[in-house]
């Protein structure tokens, strides 16, 4: 078992204390509903646990970008909505997450309520972690539970800041995403497969230069696997490349070989004459790309039959980033195959990435998956080896 050596709820008394809980609620909203509603599911044996145990239950998260201002679109109410749905009890919804009326809001709480505060990023001080944010934040509570994953890469006041202020300790989402992740990186059974799909090289490129240490095979997919196509002698036309990314992408391909790491690329690809569901599409072995037409998916009959050669033999899978542009119908062949594939192999399967568990949910396999994170940038910073600030900021078990 992977350790994070943080305190956990079990090493707290809650009867009767006002407890800060950071919660990932940073969900999708239409028309005043949550759409989706998976972040919520995934803090309620945090909060349910709080309950029982007769807290006074403070929740705080972020939800969009308000840039450290009220947006009357970005308020919690909807969430508090569905948070209610979902618990099945009265959840009580604060306008503010700072000042007197909050704080008499908290005063005010039973044993065993609960009250979501506002949106924190409504607050300049929340991105910053301004102490004098952090210090209001922290009078609200005795406590301070962190449960959200989803933020832990980040340094913010809900974060990071309160820590210094309370009691600190790790709810059970953060906790199982931990040990989740920890136990895939720490030891992995061989043969290690990693899939690295999406759009942006930049973003990978910590990730890809972590997993050449631990990985086995690592199959380079999705967008940026034009540029490693391109640093091999490829033609990709007007695919999705970084240019000023190639050398950096030959000189992982040779530390790969070094280290006895295969590199898989495609071996043939979706091809399309626009960037649009309604192009002209072929399939075509990665050196027949012609010019003006772009690489939009990874998931040709031959790359296919390769992935799901790999995939059957492996004893232990991470994926990130789809293999193409699979929001569009035309090109989610290859990304939607891949999630099958997943399901149906017994390899112990980590999912990280927004997009990735969205293609998993797509494909219906997600029961299938041992692990689905529910934080894309925190999972990606784990997958580079990084300490998550969030953690990093925990209590200690002494
Ligand atoms: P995740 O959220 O799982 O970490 P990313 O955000 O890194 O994944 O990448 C997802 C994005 O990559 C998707 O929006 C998808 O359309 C895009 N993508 C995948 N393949 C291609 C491609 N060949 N060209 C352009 N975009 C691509
Ligand atoms: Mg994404």
């Amino acid at each position: 078992m992977y350790d994070i050596n943080k305190k956990t709820l079990k090493d707290m008394d809650f009867k009767g204390k006002k407890v800060l809980v950071r919660v990932d609620f940073n969900v999708p909203l239409k028309e005043g509903e949550v759409t989706d509603s998976t972040r919520i599911k995934a803090a309620l044996p945090t909060i349910e646990y709080l309950i029982r145990e007769e807290a006074k239950v403070l929740l705080i998260s972020h939800l969009g970008r308000p840039g450290g201002e009220v947006n009357e679109d970005l308020r919690m109410d909807a969430v508090a909505k569905e948070l209610a749905n979902q618990l099945n009890k009265e959840v009580k919804k604060a306008d503010d997450c700072i000042g007197k009326e909050v704080k008499k809001a908290a005063n005010n709480l039973e044993n065993g309520e609960v009250l979501l505060l506002e949106n924190s990023r409504f607050y300049p001080g929340e991105k910053a972690n301004d102490p004098e944010f952090s210090k209001k934040l922290a009078s609200l509570a005795d406590l301070y539970v962190n449960d959200a994953f989803g933020a832990a890469h980040r340094a913010h006041a809900t974060t990071v800041g309160v820590t210094e202020y309370l009691p600190s300790a790790a709810g059970f989402l953060m906790q199982k995403e931990l040990n989740a992740l920890g136990e895939v990186m720490a030891a992995p059974e061989s043969p290690f497969v990693a899939i690295m799909g999406g759009a942006k090289v930049s973003d990978k490129i910590d990730v890809i230069k972590n997993l050449i240490n631990k990985v086995d095979i690592l199959i380079v997919a999705g967008g940026i696997a034009n540029t490693f196509l391109l640093a091999k002698g490829y033609e990709v036309g007007d695919s999705l490349v970084e240019a000023d990314k190639v050398d950096l992408a030959r000189e992982l391909m040779a530390e790969a070989e070094e280290k006895g790491v295969n590199i898989v690329l495609p071996i043939d690809v979706v091809i399309a004459d626009e960037f649009s569901n309604d192009a002209e599409t072929q399939v075509v072995k990665v050196d027949q790309i012609p010019a003006g037409w772009q690489v939009l998916d990874c998931g040709g009959p031959e790359s296919l039959e390769q992935y799901k050669e790999i995939i059957k033999n492996a004893k232990t899978v991470i994926w990130n980033g789809p293999l193409g542009v699979f929001e569009m119908e035309k090109f989610a062949h290859g990304t939607v195959e891949l999630a099958k594939a997943l399901g149906q192999s017994d390899a112990h399967s980590v999912i990280g990435g927004g997009d990735s568990a969205a293609a998993i949910n797509l494909a219906g396999v997600a029961d299938q998956m041992d692990h689905i994170s529910t934080g894309g940038g925190a999972s990606l910073m784990f997958f580079e080896g990084k300490e998550l600030p969030g953690v990093v900021a925990l209590d200690e078990i002494e």
